[in-house]
C-alpha cells in the first residue's frame, strides 16, 4: 500500500479537489491511504476567528462556511454531505461563542478549534471521491488509531498508535476501501482533541506510512519538490531528483521550507521512501527522499541554501597558548546567557562562531572579555552546500574558485557533523551573488525557457 498526503493548497477549492481525485484514481491499484490537511488557509482562518471572538466578541465563520458549503455545491455532492458539515459548523460557532464569553483561549481549546479544518476537508473529499465511484471512507485520526499525549499544540503520538493504525486500516484496505484520514490531529487518553503542531499533517502521513510498512509516502504540495536553491534567488533552481533523509533535514534547517525535519523522522526509522510531488504539475518527477542514494550521484552537490542576518563572533584567548579550559570558559559563557550557536571553527587559542542576529550580546560580551578578546561582526550570511562530503575537496575547490572570481572573501568554514553539509560565511550583501555563482558552477548554465 502507499500513503498519499495532500496539503491545503492541493485542496483549496472544488477544482483542486477534482484534480486530487484524478491523481488518486490513477494510483488506486497501489491501495492508497489518504491523509489530508484543511482546505486552503482554513487553519489560519480558524485562529483568526478565535482572535476576533476573544478580543472583539465578534463571532464570524462566514469565510470558512462559504468555502466549505460552496465547495459542496460546486462538486455537486449529495445532501448527506451538507448534513454532515452543517452540525460541525454549528459546533464551531458554539465554541467561538464560548471563547468570547470565557475570554480565554487555552491550548487545549485551540487544538479543538483548529481540528475543524481537517474534519471538514476529509468529509468533503471522501464524498467527492464516492461521487466519482471510488469507495472512499472519511475518518477522524482517532478512528484510525492516533492516540497522543496531552501536550496541546505540539502533541506526540503514543507508541500504542503504531499498533493501532494498522489494526484500524488493514481491514478497510482488504475490503477495497480507501481511507481518507485527517492529518494534524489526534486525541489524548482523556478523549480531548490534540494537534501535532502547525504543518503537522506531513508527520501524520509519514507515521501512517511507517506504521503500515507502506511502499512509499507521497506528499503532494504546490512545488515541484525540493529545489537545488531558493527560486527567488536563483531563477534556474530545479528539483532535486533524490536526496537522503539527512540531506533533506539539513535543507529544511537551513531554510528550504519543503518538509519539516520532524516530518521525516517516522519514515527514517523504517526506511520508507518519501516522495514530494506537485499536485499542480503531477507529471514532474518530484523529489524522492531515501536512506541511501542508489549510486553515487554524478553531481557532488545536491542543493544550496543561505541564511542571512547572521552574527560572527571571533574570540581569542588573552592567556598563554594551550591554556586548558579556554573553550569550556567560552561555552559556559554562552550557556549562561542562553545564546545558541550555529557554526563553530576553533584552534587552541581562538574560536569563531556564528549566532542568529536576534540575540542581544551586551552582557555576554562583557562577561567573555574577562577571558578573551572578543570581536563581534554583524551583517553576515551562512551559505550552505548540501552534498557528498566524501567529495569535499572538489566541492571546496570549486566554491573557492567561484568566490575568488567574484572577489568575495570567505570568512569562516565548517563541515557539519551530519556529514552532508559544508557551510561558510560571507557578507550578507554578497550571499545572493555567491549562491548564484555556485549554482551555475555545480549545476551548469541556465536551461532554456
Ligand atoms: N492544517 C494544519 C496547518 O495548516 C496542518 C497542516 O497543514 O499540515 O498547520
Ligand atoms: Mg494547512
Amino acid at each position: 500500500m502507499i500513503v498519499m498526503k495532500f496539503g491545503g493548497s492541493s485542496l483549496a477549492d472544488a477544482e483542486r479537489i477534482r484534480h486530487m481525485g484524478k491523481i488518486v484514481e490513477s494510483q488506486l491499484s497501489r491501495k492508497p491511504v489518504m491523509v489530508l490537511s484543511a482546505m486552503g488557509d482554513t487553519t489560519d482562518q480558524l485562529l483568526e476567528a478565535a482572535d476576533l471572538a476573544l478580543k472583539k466578541k465578534k463571532i464570524s465563520i462566514k469565510k470558512i462556511k462559504d468555502l466549505h458549503i460552496n465547495t459542496i455545491y460546486d462538486l455537486k455532492l449529495d445532501k448527506k454531505t451538507e448534513k454532515e458539515i452543517r452540525p460541525l459548523l454549528e459546533e464551531l460557532k458554539n465554541l467561538l461563542t464560548g471563547i468570547s464569553l470565557i475570554r480565554e483561549l487555552t491550548d487545549r481549546t485551540k487544538d479543538y478549534l483548529v481540528s475543524f479544518g481537517e474534519r471538514f476537508s476529509v468529509r468533503i473529499a471522501a464524498a467527492y471521491l464516492r461521487s466519482v465511484k471510488i469507495k472512499a471512507h472519511a475518518m477522524d485520526a482517532w478512528e484510525a488509531g492516533f492516540i497522543s499525549d496531552s501536550n496541546y499544540t505540539a502533541a506526540e503520538l503514543d507508541k500504542e498508535s503504531w499498533k493501532r493504525v494498522p489494526e484500524a486500516l488493514n481491514p478497510l484496505l482488504d475490503g477495497g476501501i480507501l481511507p481518507v484520514i485527517t492529518g494534524f490531529i489526534a486525541k489524548d487518553a482523556q478523549g480531548n482533541i490534540t494537534t501535532l503542531g502547525r504543518g503537522g499533517s506531513d508527520r501524520s502521513a509519514t507515521i501512517i506510512a511507517a506504521a503500515m510498512g507502506a511502499e512509499e509516502a507521497q506528499v503532494w504540495k504546490d512545488v515541484d519538490g525540493i529545489l537545488t536553491a531558493d527560486p527567488r534567488l536563483v531563477k534556474d533552481a530545479r528539483p532535486v531528483e533524490m536526496v537522503t533523509y539527512e540531506e533533506a533535514a539539513e535543507l529544511a534547517y537551513f531554510g528550504a521550507q519543503v518538509l519539516h525535519p520532524r516530518a521525516m523522522q517516522p519514515c527514517l526509522k523504517t526506511n520508507t521512501p518519501v516522495l514530494v510531488k506537485n499536485s499542480y504539475n503531477p507529471n514532474a518527477p518530484g523529489t524522492r527522499i531515501v536512506s541511501v542514494l542508489p549510486e553515487k550521484s554524478k553531481l557532488p552537490v545536491r542543493a544550496l541554501t543561505s541564511r542571512k542576518n547572521v552574527t560572527l563572533v571571533d574570540i581569542v584567548s588573552t592567556r598563554m597558548v594551550g591554556q586548558p579550559g579556554f573553550l569550556e570558559g567560552v561555552f559556559s559563557t554562552f550557556a549562561r546567557h542562553g545564546i545558541s550557536v550555529d557554526m563553530i571553527a576553533s584552534s587552541e587559542v581562538s574560536v569563531s562562531l556564528t549566532l542568529d542576529a536576534v540575540n542581544s550580546l551586551e552582557g555576554f560580551k562583557e562577561d567573555l572579555a574577562r577571558i578573551a578578546r572578543v570581536d563581534i561582526k554583524t551583517g553576515k550570511a551562512i551559505v550552505t552546500i548540501i552534498g557528498d562530503v566524501g567529495r569535499s575537496s572538489e566541492i571546496l575547490q570549486r566554491a573557492f574558485g567561484v568566490c575568488a572570481g567574484l572577489g568575495v572573501q570567505v570568512q569562516m568554514i565548517s563541515q557539519g557533523a551530519s556529514k552532508v553539509n559544508i557551510s561558510f560565511i560571507v557578507d550578507d550583501t554578497q550571499a545572493g551573488l555567491v549562491v548564484q555563482g555556485l549554482h551555475k558552477n555545480y549545476f551548469g548554465e541556465p536551461r532554456e525557457g
